[in-house]
């Protein structure tokens, strides 16, 4: 049996292990930079396995390394726990969260169960492996200030030569690993645009200089971002999720606040879109009289999967013929925004996707009160991604 092929059989063996390990991280679901319980479970799991653990960064970060018996290179293999202000709908599971208003609604609590028990096997097998992995479980992936920027910084990657993740992904079927070359997941800034104007009486409005007025114009202004600056064949978006300009019928409001966010997959694309947003805030400060402040956040580069060794790891996968992964394929590149970006800035990476879907007819989207995953992706996360592992730390790399 080859020693990928002896992981297996362990992952297998270790399924019902990763399922109630999940169901315990749904159970107690945690804010990002509040994962302290969940911090907690990691340090006990990893306990009493003979390995180094250490604490890093500011926040819950805990890496873990497994150095092999034989010379090599290292692999990071990392996967994020940290959970969502959603409450998880009354769905009769007994593994519901119970910590209310957080739910693992973006499958986090997957992803830490399956390199959880990924990580215990390959302990088991180190003597036989060339080259080191490091196991990265990381806080704060979805609320800025980013985990990974905050490990990085900690000098998580010092000496990695790669760095492997995964996602489960409700709109991928069960069984399905998907991948995709180069620009993978849409980097994302966010602003905030307050507009100063002088209140006053509703029915004087020429003694006032009206905020909601020049907000409501700003947001049809933005509009013609990527409607009418943007290449149609480029990806991007923008879009105003908050106008707070609560008030009162019969007066003139004197400042309102904006909040959106702006999506792209090129960098270029970003830089574009920051220079519009400040040319019209300024046209709005000149064309209505008022202030207009902005704050502009880059907040998460562009996912850029090393197409060399996202390539390696979908030739490997293939050629394993693993039963339960019924087909491997480019799904594309993928809307929402994802820090592991961060990694594959510093490091040739890939961030593969693991087909969640429960096949009952509906949809259950991520970050919904009714995300659903079928628990037999844990193992097929663990087999593709420990697979993976393996086939990079081949001796004649
Ligand atoms: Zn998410
Ligand atoms: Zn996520």
């Amino acid at each position: 049996m080859t020693l990928a092929a002896e992981l297996r059989q362990r992952l297998t063996n270790s399924e019902a292990e990763m399922i109630q390990i999940r169901r315990h991280l749904h159970a107690h679901p945690e804010l990002s930079h509040q994962e302290v319980a969940t911090h907690a479970y990691l340090r006990q799991f990893y306990q009493d396995l003979d390995c180094q653990v250490r604490d890093l960064g500011t926040g819950q970060g805990v890496v873990v390394d497994i150095q092999g018996g034989h010379p090599g290179p290292k692999l990071a293999l990392r996967a994020d726990f940290d959970a969502l202000a959603v409450t998880e709908e009354e769905n009769g599971l007994a593994f519901r969260s119970q910590n209310s208003g957080v739910m693992h609604a973006c499958g986090h609590d997957a992803h830490t169960a399956y390199l959880l028990v990924l990580a215990q096997q390959l302990m088991a097998l180190r003597a036989q492996l060339s080259g080191s992995i490091r196991i990265i479980h990381q806080p704060a992936e979805e609320k800025a200030p980013s985990g990974a920027q905050d490990l990085i910084a900690a000098g998580v990657l010092d000496e990695v030569d790669r760095v492997l993740g995964a996602h489960v992904m409700s709109t991928m079927p069960l069984g399905a690993i998907g991948y995709h070359l180069a620009e993978s997941q849409t980097g994302r800034s966010n602003f905030q645009i307050t507009i100063t104007g002088k209140g006053g009486h509703g029915s004087m409005p020429q003694l006032s200089n009206d905020a909601i007025v020049a907000g409501s114009y700003l947001v049809v202004a933005l509009q013609t971002i990527v409607s009418r600056r943007i290449d149609p064949s480029e990806h991007a978006s923008l879009t105003v999720g908050s106008f707070d300009g609560c008030g009162t019928s019969n007066a003139i409001q004197q400042t309102v606040t904006l909040k959106g966010d702006l999506r792209i997959m090129k960098e270029e694309t970003r830089q574009v879109i920051h220079q519009q947003l400040r040319q019209i805030c300024r046209g709005i400060e000149a064309t209505f009289g008022v202030q207009v402040q902005l704050d502009l956040q880059t907040d998460v580069p562009v996912l850029y999967n090393d197409p060399q060794f996202t390539q390696e790891v979908v030739a490997g996968l293939k050629a394993a013929q693993i039963p339960e992964i019924t087909q491997i394929t480019d799904f594309g590149a993928q809307d929402p925004s994802e820090d592991f970006s961060y990694y594959a800035l510093q490091c040739p990476s890939t961030f593969l996707y693991v087909g969640c879907d429960v096949a009952d007819g509906q949809t259950h989207p991520h970050h919904s009160p009714d995300f659903k995953l079928d628990e037999r992706c844990l193992l097929i996360a663990a087999k593709a991604v420990g697979t993976a592992a393996l086939n990079y730390l081949k001796p004649e790399k």
